[in-house]
């Protein structure tokens, strides 16, 4: 047995496995280290508890090395019929007490975590009893009182309260959109219709999202059965519609758990057949299955887990051991704990509400996002939209991307033209952003117009940098008078929020500009301000992280430093996150500028790693860090003094990371923020106002900012907000790469 007072830490993955379970592992073991306490992983969950031996060991900082890019989870998981009984328990209770744990980080879903909570209150009566038996000392009972727990949610179908996202989900996410994606181009070849199954017995999060992202035709989820007991006719007459319409495609999505409203199931292969027999075509079912499971993690779970990781074992070490289980989890984009039987006890609550068929109450547990994503999903679906309500104001918006392309652009654009038209207002596409507007590239959209853009990269309307002064602003008054504009959409980056600013501010020599203006953030920079995550930086982020990935596996043979430049121009966003989601030892920002002292000291540190016997050192730099130590610059340096111990390859990632198609994130993002500009265009076309504003996630809902507030928002020189949330996960990162406590 190890010194008593020494707290241990025991750490297990359990139940289903999810992607980006290895970051939360990797994060909870250095992050343990780093504070000098042991942490021990116990394989095969429950199971591996129970069993004790080698199933329990003791891991080191470099047994978590390189797994962050891993599936699944390598510590292994299983279910265990053993741990559900009292003896089970009884025998990990002496296992973990061996090894002086009695703090625990349980990764899992919400079976694991019930079973963890269990296991907490019998804690005392467990050890009461191996005091009884003989097989520990009252002395050893005596100083460990309690066992401490922090849950985290490892589930893909993203169906836990207390948390906006599980491990997992995402990543799911991002494995049934690439294949809608791959569906519809083979349907639509044929004018085919498919039935994709996805997984989810009591959450329609993964369905609803995917169907979002995907431009799905159609969704069945258990929380919001079909409300009428001929939702067969209804299905097939938007399909029908659809295809009048023009679509040359329908895809329905149904989870697992899909169901008619007196509960009885409604499966892929029931919905295919209805629509066989109905519409006199060939209909294919696609089952995903454990596809969606598998799989390198998405970024967003690398770096989401990495933190949760982080924040359980602060939590197991910072607070006294009686405090009751907390589950760690992300609302509204920070980290928090909340009591885990809470958490749990409201997730039963969804499946008893579903069970019972009360399925209001089931949806208003999901919370108001959920609900309504359902109803924009229920619009976009639509073949043609609504009559319009006589007596409502209809106006005539413009829509126009501005900037770099930007993945995710073309999806706010297809939200927002089909939210309006159903609205009753006229879309007026302006073509080549302000340049176009300029010379008067002004086309009228139809509800077809936009069919099948979500999925796509970059902007199909065409989009130029150029922000209007001068002579252009006499032609972009013209062109909003002899189009009648009477509301204007600015989708884009830095450039779109310059030129709205500018319109707003010569209001006074051009009344034509009195008219209600949004900015929509899409930039891959993430630098526009309030504005937490911008449409486009989450692919951009994927894209790094995939390369990053592919750069790590060409170094197996040499010991190799790569010196890796991202974009993002002076906002450090995409350095700083990629380098948490991928184990950078080194991120340099120009929000903190690059000293020669400080990169020596770096060098020094990574000589020493090199002559340990590190074979691999992963550097990453903002495009702007510094304009003299450039990447060449530096790799020059690290090559010169490294001294032949370890050589160094530059890798700049360039357009590649402006590219792709867009992120289901991206897509869902730009969704949900197009309907809330629409709704802002109409407000104010009702009221007669005609206020500049720009739209925003912040701290995780969707808000409004005056475009008069833009200048006292942003730091003008370094194109960036003067405040930005993502900085103070700097050190988190660094803490896990870098600073290998000494053995
Ligand atoms: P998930 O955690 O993904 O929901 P399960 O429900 O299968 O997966 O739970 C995983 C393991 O957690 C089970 O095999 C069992 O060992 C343990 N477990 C689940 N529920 C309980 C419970 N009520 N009491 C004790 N252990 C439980």
């Amino acid at each position: 047995m190890t010194n008593a007072t020494t707290k241990s830490i025991g750490v297990l993955t359990s139940g289903g496995d999810a992607p980006g379970m290895n970051a939360a592992l990797r994060a909870v073991v250095r992050s343990a280290l780093t504070r000098g306490v042991a942490v021990y992983a116990v394989f095969e969950g429950y199971q591996g508890m129970v069993e004790g031996g080698d199933r329990i060991r003791a891991l080191s900082w470099d047994d978590v090395g390189g797994v962050m890019q891993r599936g699944g989870t390598v510590i292994g998981t299983a279910r265990s019929a053993e741990f559900r009984a009292r003896e089970g328990r009884l025998k990990a209770a002496r296992n973990l007490i061996e090894r002086d744990i009695d703090r625990l980080v349980v990764i899992g879903g919400d079976g694991s975590l019930t079973g963890a909570n269990l296991f907490r209150q019998e804690w005392a009566g467990l050890l009461a009893e191996l005091v009884a038996t003989n097989q520990i000392t009252q002395a050893v009972a005596d100083q460990h009182p309690y066992l401490a727990i922090v849950g985290l949610v490892g589930s893909i179908d993203n169906d836990f309260a207390g948390t906006d996202m599980t491990i997992g989900a995402d990543t799911a996410l991002h494995r049934i959109t690439t294949a809608l994606d791959q569906i519809s181009s083979t349907a639509a070849s044929h004018q085919r219709s498919f039935v994709v199954e996805v997984m989810g017995r009591n959450c329609g999060y993964l369905a609803l999202m995917s169907a979002i992202a995907g431009g799905a035709d159609w969704v069945l989820i258990p929380e919001s059965p079909p409300n009428t007991d001929d939702w067969e006719s209804t299905m097939c007459e938007v399909v029908r519609a659809g295809r009048k319409a023009g679509r040359r495609d329908s895809i329905i999505v149904v989870a697992e758990g899909a169901r008619d409203r007196h509960g009885n199931p409604i499966s892929g292969t029931r919905v295919c057949k209805v629509l066989e027999e109905r519409l006199g075509e060939d209909v294919r079912v696609t089952i995903l299955g454990h596809i969606q499971r598998g799989g390198a993690p998405s970024a967003f779970d690398r770096w989401m887990s990495t933190l949760l990781g982080h924040a359980a074992v602060e939590e197991l070490l910072s607070t006294t051991p009686e405090r009751e289980p907390q589950l760690m989890g992300m609302r509204y984009n920070r980290i928090r704990s909340r009591p885990l039987m809470e958490c749990v006890d409201q997730t039963h609550a969804v499946a008893e509400a579903i069970a019972a068929h009360n399925y209001e109450r089931a949806l208003e547990l999901r919370g108001g996002s959920f609900e309504d994503a359902f109803r924009t999903l229920r619009t976009m679906v639509r073949a043609l939209p609504h009559e319009p309500v006589p007596g409502r104001r209809r106006m005539r918006l413009a829509v126009l991307t501005a900037g770099a392309p930007t993945p995710g652009m073309n999806t706010a654009v297809r939200a927002a033209t089909r939210l309006a038209l159903d609205r009753g207002h006229t879309v007026l596409a302006v073509h080549n952003g302000f340049e176009g507007l300029v010379r008067g590239e002004i086309e009228e959209f139809g509800w077809m117009s936009v069919s099948g853009w979500g999925p796509m990269g970059g902007s199909l309307l065409g989009t130029s940098r150029r922000v209007p002064s001068g002579a252009d602003l006499y032609a972009v008054a013209r062109q909003l008078e002899n189009h009648n504009i009477e509301g204007l959409l600015i989708i884009g980056g830095w450039a779109a929020y310059e030129a709205a600013l500018k319109l707003y501010n010569e209001r006074q020599q051009f009344p034509s500009f009195n008219i209600p203006t949004i900015g929509l953030p899409a930039t891959i920079d993430n630098n526009l301000p309030n504005s937490e995550m911008s449409i486009g930086a989450d692919t951009a982020l994927n894209s790094i992280v995939e390369a990053i990935d592919k750069i790590k596996q060409s170094a197996v043979a040499a010991r190799r430093c790569f010196v890796v430049e991202v974009m993002g121009r002076y906002c450090g966003y995409l350095a700083l996150m990629s380098g948490l989601a991928t184990g950078a030892e080194q991120v340099y920002l120009h929000e903190e500028g690059v000293r020669m002292k400080d990169l020596y000291a770096d060098l020094t540190e990574m000589i020493e790693s090199f002559q340990q016997g590190k074979r691999l050192s992963l550097v990453i730099r903002n495009e702007q860090a510094n304009p003299l130590y450039t990447t060449e610059f530096m790799c020059a340096l690290f090559e010169e003094e490294g001294k032949k111990l370890f050589d160094v390859r530059p890798a700049i990632l360039g357009h590649l990371q402006q590219g792709g198609d867009p992120s289901p994130f991206d897509r869902i993002q730009a969704t949900r923020l197009a309907a809330r500009c629409i709704e802002f265009l109409t407000e104010q076309g009702e009221q007669h106002t005609s206020v500049s504003a720009f739209i925003g996630l912040q701290s995780g809902h969707i808000k409004l900012t005056n475009i008069e507030d833009m200048p006292r928002l942003v730091d003008a020189a370094a194109m960036r907000p003067r405040e930005q949330w993502w900085l103070s996960l700097r050190s988190i990162g660094e803490e896990l790469s870098k600073a290998k406590p000494q053995e």
